[in-house]
């Protein structure tokens, strides 16, 4: 049996402590169990395989929630929590999804208005009923109902963290090597609507392999098989090994993409389908059992999934003049990550051994600095010693230079959350903005600006603020900021968590274009999110980005060098 993960015990004690609160349980119990389910998020050692006696020895860990660890651990879950689930409707429970309704909101909606779901609020919502409830207001009616528009819009669309998890549960199916995801998955973007799979092997085979992995078959066929898994809508095309190739070209896309590489067959005489490419004269269809002899024939240099989107990249691939773009290789460190002197789980130490382990120069600490609203963050102080600590983890001779930065608060007025003398002690200095998130478009534009004119500020971390399927972007210019970064040599950050990918692939292009340099970071609080180095290196990529124009492209003297 495979252990079960903190990350996996601590959401789970996260939810009783939500479903607790909604049911009105007492609210130091509730308390206790929030902080537990933190705690296990930040610690190393696995607490599945903890004694109960070894767990009570946790700081914040009592002898009840020692008990529930162990269940869980054991189980995968415990029986207070199914207790809870079963006496708590699910669709009251799907309104924690909406962006600013918390348990204590969902306990007052439900008890008050006997809301019990995203349709009852939104009708109490219309009918102005919530107004009327003591510590609501008018403004936060509208905002329910702009959250519910937000949630609606996201709709069945996947980060790329969920679309794998789709795409997980059906690799099983299928021989390795016999299949591809096409897509937008295969495109790289952000986000992704429906999942394509383009595989080599028969329906026969693979129909009745697909029965037990998905919740629903839609629609089982020779050519094309649909079906939903964990929600999202997966196509499975079937095709043959000779005809790989345009399948897949016709199956990635984009739509655009293929309108134009239809145009080009159309002027020498072709036409272009997912079977190959056909003479119009004869009716002989060539065929092709992969993309590059496609794009070949079609006299093109083969394009990359991540630039087919019809911006520019088929006239000059009909050049053989495509840019050499950013690789995973050219990356020489990761300027965006927290240790466990703010919010992060990861000591100093072992920021150094996993910059290591993933063959970096360097890293970039960047630990939040101390102001109002955010937990854990360190003051002048803190951080004067931090800077002795990385020093000392920095002559114990390891390969990867741990950088000191901070990722400080850009305040509502625009100045910053720590004194100018302290940040320009440090090596790089991000500047983001984490609180007011409602400022109009005037006052947030003009605050990031600030951030960006303060010569102690090198990369303004993920500039818009998204959070995918969750909030939109801040009201911002972003094309002043991007003028303003080029003016002072300000950096724009790629946000390489797959949850914000901020800035996105348009806006990189657009900085990029203008000679502003990218930052990718990972926005790393856990080990396992050092990885996602792979999805900002994806969207630089989708923004035409080249290793010079990716900030830690540089060697760690240039990277020095270009911050002083
Ligand atoms: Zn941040
Ligand atoms: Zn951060």
């Amino acid at each position: 049996m495979t252990e079960v993960s903190n990350r996996e015990v601590a959401s789970k004690l996260l939810l009783l402590s939500e479903l607790l609160e909604i049911t009105g349980d007492n609210v130091f119990k509730i308390r206790a169990f929030y902080r537990a389910a933190d705690i296990i998020d930040r610690i190393n050692n696995p607490v599945a395989l903890m004694s109960e006696k070894d767990l009570i020895l946790v700081p914040g860990i009592g002898p009840a929630i020692a008990k529930k660890v162990r269940e869980i651990g054991k189980t995968g879950t415990c029986n207070e929590l199914e207790e809870l689930r079963a006496k708590v409707p699910p669709s009251l429970v799907e309104l924690l999804n909406l962006e600013g309704v918390g348990p204590k909101t969902i306990a007052v909606l439900w008890k008050k208005l006997n809301v019990q779901g995203i349709g009852d609020l939104e009708k109490a919502a219309e009918g102005h009923r919530i107004r009327s409830l003591k510590g609501f207001g008018e403004k936060k009616e509208q905002g329910f109902l702009r959250s519910i528009a937000l949630y609606r819009a996201a709709g069945g669309r996947m980060d790329r963290v969920e679309a794998e998890s789709v795409i997980n549960k059906l690799s099983g199916a299928f021989t390795p090597g016999t299949w591809v995801v096409a897509g937008s998955y295969r495109r790289g973007k952000s986000s992704i609507g429906d999942i394509d799979i383009v595989t080599t092997e028969s329906a026969s085979v693979i129909n009745p392999k697909l029965k037990n992995r998905v919740d629903e078959v839609i629609d089982e066929g020779e050519r094309r098989t649909s079906v939903r898994v964990l929600g999202h809508r997966v196509d499975i095309r079937f095709t043959h090994e000779h005809q790989l190739g345009s399948m897949l070209i016709y199956l990635t896309g984009s739509k655009e993409f293929n309108i134009r590489l239809r145009e080009i067959a159309i002027e020498s005489g072709r036409k272009v389908n997912e079977y190959g490419v056909q003479e119009r004269a004869d009716g002989k269809i060539h065929e092709f059992s992969n993309e590059q002899d496609m794009f070949a024939f079609l006299g093109l240099q083969t394009i990359i999934p991540e630039l087919r989107e019809n911006q520019g990249e088929i006239e000059l691939a009909k050049n053989y003049q495509l840019p050499q773009l950013v690789g995973p290789t050219d990356i020489r460190g990761d300027l965006h990550v927290h240790s466990d002197w703010s919010d992060g789980s990861l000591t100093l130490e072992q920021l150094a051994v996993n910059g290591e382990t993933h063959g970096y120069d360097y890293i970039l600490c960047s630990d939040h600095s101390a102001t109002l609203g955010i937990t854990h963050g360190l003051d002048e102080e803190k951080l004067q010693r931090q800077s002795h600590e990385i020093e000392r983890v920095n002559r114990m001779g390891g390969t990867c230079t741990l950088l000191h930065g901070t990722e400080v608060d850009i305040l509502v007025n625009g100045s910053l959350g720590l004194p100018d003398d302290a940040l320009s002690e440090l090596d790089l200095v991000i500047a983001s903005v984490h609180t007011s998130l409602k400022e109009d478009r005037d006052s947030m534009t003009r605050r990031v600006i600030m951030a960006v004119e303060n010569e102690n500020v090198d990369i303004i971390g993920h500039p818009t603020g998204r959070l995918l399927g969750k909030r939109p972007s801040f009201e911002i210019d972003l094309s002043r900021i991007i003028d303003r970064a080029k003016e002072t040599g300000t950096s724009l950050e790629c946000n390489a968590s797959p949850w914000r990918l901020d800035l996105d692939d348009t806006d990189i292009r657009h900085s990029k274009e203008k000679g502003v340099p990218i930052s990718i970071g990972t926005d790393t609080h856990h080990e396992d999110e050092f990885s996602h180095m792979r999805y900002g290196v994806t969207i630089a990529q989708r923004g035409w980005c080249s290793a010079k124009d990716i900030l830690n492209s540089l060697t760690l003297q240039e990277l020095l060098d270009w911050a002083s």
